[in-house]
């Protein structure tokens, strides 16, 4: 059972009386009506590359883990509705990959998408690198499957792109993190696939003049502009050095670099040759250093596998703080000075990694110990560090969750700044609808937050 109760992170390890795989909803099902005559907690777990603790068990041992790793059939396509129905447990490059073939593309795009599942996308309200564009998870669903905690199921999977009957349940059971039962299909939106790409890393001095990057490409490219990641210098140095065959994409090395994306309807050549012109005047003024554009699919892959080798690299260099921040992108320059002076003042030697959705204002701010200090020692610190990191972002008008959800990692953190009305509006939706309280427990919401 041991790969199942570790978190990706190695941060989290429950216990659990079985790990169990149902392959239909009807299974899920029954073992929820088991569980609920039981008394038998459930921890929903799709891929477990979850980021916040959320999809392992607690240390009890009193529960079952319930993976949806083989529910992974795709139940059907629907090209003119531009549709794709999938069960839970389908990975999410598999879904990528079926919507290619049927000519679409299905947008969700993240670092975990070789193993994390579209039921824990959904259950996450996962973001990831084309939000810009085509939005969050809760965006690119039409529609759920779910089985509730006493056993019953409910069949919203209509795929309709207006349906205004009353509380939207689709929208509940996003984001709930297993707390409020099982997501076992869901019907996702696909869109026409774009003619092609055009993809730069761009050297810049400052957040300032990134933000003013980002906004001008908008203005000239609207939504082709389908991703814009901002990478701190610092950040970029750990990556290249855990992934060496990886080559340095500028000459020289810049406080800041963004991988920006744009996606190439019909108008290519015209979008191209305003993009390039774009750059290089603000290369010319200054606001931007240098400029590397893919000039194949392989340099392509290659810019983005620097994007997505952070998490690891960071992971190598010891015990990581990390944050999921965000802000209005027009406070996140002011944001990241202000967060950085008062670390380096009260946290001597430590590194800064951050990096991020720029364009959706969403920063992993993220905090290293210094240079060979222990990981151990270093981890005594994360109250401290998340204290002034997450008030900063709350006097800013930011949430300290954007994408990776609460679990056990921000679970009293969110409780600590949230209003005493949102927190009674989720405990009486936890108690109506999983009154036993045996959904993924003091995942999202503590015990004694809602009972
Ligand atoms: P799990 O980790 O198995 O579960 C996550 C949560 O969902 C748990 O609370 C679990 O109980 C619940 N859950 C899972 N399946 C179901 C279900 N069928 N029904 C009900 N509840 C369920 N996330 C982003 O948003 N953006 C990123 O850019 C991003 N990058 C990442 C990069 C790396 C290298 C890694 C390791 C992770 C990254 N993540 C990112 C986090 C993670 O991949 C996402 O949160 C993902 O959506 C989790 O999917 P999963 O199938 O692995 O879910
Ligand atoms: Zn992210």
């Amino acid at each position: 059972m041991a790969p199942y109760l570790t978190d990706w992170r190695g941060m989290w390890t429950g216990r659990a009386c079985a790990v169990v795989f149902p392959t239909s909803t009807e299974e899920v099902s029954a073992i929820l009506r088991w569980a609920n005559a039981h008394h038998v907690p459930v921890t929903p777990q799709g891929g477990n590359t979850g980021l916040s603790g959320g999809s392992v068990p607690d240390e009890s041992g009193t529960g079952i883990v319930l993976s949806l790793v083989k529910m992974d059939q795709v139940r059907s396509l629907n090209v003119e509705n531009l549709s794709l129905t999938v069960e839970a447990g389908c990975v999410l490059e598999t879904i990528q990959g079926v919507a290619d073939q049927a000519g679409c593309l299905f947008p969700l795009s993240l670092a975990a998408e070789g193993s994390c599942t579209i039921g824990g996308n959904l259950a996450t309200n996962a973001g990831g690198v084309g939000v810009l564009r085509y939005g969050v998870a809760r965006d690119l669903c039409l529609g759920l499957e779910v089985v509730t905690p006493s056993g019953e199921v409910w069949d919203g999977l209509r795929g309709l792109r207006k349906d205004n009957t009353g509380y939207d349940l689709r929208d509940l059971f996003i984001g709930s993190e297993g707390t409020l039962g099982v997501i076992t299909a869901a019907v996702l939106k696909l869109f026409p696939k774009p003619h092609g790409h055009f993809t730069a890393m761009v050297g810049l001095p400052g957040i300032a003049e990134a933000v003013s990057l980002l906004s001008r490409l908008q203005g000239a490219l609207g939504p082709c502009v389908t991703a814009f990641e901002l990478i701190s210098g610092q950040c970029l140095d750990i990556v290249l050095r855990h992934r060496p065959q990886l080559r340095p994409p500028l000459a020289a090395a810049h406080p800041w670099v963004a991988l920006v994306e744009c996606s190439l309807t019909v108008a290519a050549d015209a979008a191209v040759d305003q993009l390039q012109e774009l750059l290089m005047a603000m290369v010319e003024t200054g606001e931007v250093e240098d400029v590397a554009v893919a000039s194949s699919i392989a340099q392509r892959r290659d810019l983005w596998a620097l994007r997505e080798g952070i998490s690891e690299a960071q992971g190598s260099e010891g015990f990581v703080i990390k944050h999921d921040i965000s802000l209005r992108v027009s406070d996140i320059a002011d944001f990241v000075d202000q967060a950085s002076a008062a670390l380096a003042a009260s946290q001597p030697g430590i590194r800064l990694g951050v990096f991020g959705h720029l364009g959706d204002g969403n920063l992993h701010f993220n905090v290293l110990g210094p240079e060979g200090e222990d990981g151990e020692v270093f981890r005594t610190r994360q109250d401290q560090v998340n204290r002034l990191v997450h008030d900063l972002v709350v006097e800013h008008g930011g949430s300290i969750s954007a994408e990776h959800g609460l679990g056990v990692l921000r679970r009293d953190e969110a409780a600590r700044y949230k209003s005493a009305v949102e927190m009674r509006l989720m405990s009486a939706l936890k108690k109506a609808i999983d009154p036993c309280g045996l959904m993924n427990p003091g995942k999202l919401l503590a015990e004694d937050a809602w009972r």
